[in-house]
């Protein structure tokens, strides 16, 4: 196995709720270090241009209207298998479907209000980190 780095969005939903400490004990206590991280309000701009994978679904514009609707903290994560791995603490998109301890079973409400983004491949994690930590 390789050590990569992923890229972690803590969500406006998890921000609000106070879980910003408690997700990131999550990542540390699962052996992801944290290698930058910064609190940061998305533009419209930005949102749309860092969802435009999804730009044809259903759900685009109520997702970027969601990233938007406060601040949110980006990180770079770095371990073992790191893009998989987080995606494993995460937990499934929906948190109705989240296994139990996971970061979307605990702090997640529903496939909106989901608490936390992961980069899905470790191309993808080099763009996300690029998109927010390019210097
Ligand atoms: P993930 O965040 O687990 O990688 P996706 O990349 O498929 O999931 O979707 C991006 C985000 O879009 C999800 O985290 C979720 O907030 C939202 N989303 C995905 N599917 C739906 C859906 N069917 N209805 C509403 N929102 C959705
Ligand atoms: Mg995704």
């Amino acid at each position: 196995m390789a050590i990569e780095q992923t890229l972690s969005i803590i969500k406006p939903d998890a921000v609000r709720d106070n879980n910003i400490g408690n997700i990131l004990a999550i990542f540390e206590k699962s052996g992801l270090v944290v290698k930058g991280m910064k609190m940061l309000q998305l533009t419209q701009e930005q949102a749309q241009e860092f969802y435009a994978v999804h730009q044809e679904r259903p759900f685009y514009n109520s997702l970027v209207a969601f990233m938007i609707s406060g601040p949110v903290v980006v990180s770079i994560l770095e371990g073992e298998n790191a893009v998989l791995h987080h995606r494993d603490v995460m937990g499934a998109t929906n948190p109705e479907d989240a296994a139990e301890g996971t970061i979307r079973q605990l702090y997640g409400a529903n496939i909106d209000n989901n608490a936390v983004h992961g980069s899905d491949s470790l191309e993808n994690a080099k763009i996300e980190c690029d998109f927010f930590f390019a210097e």
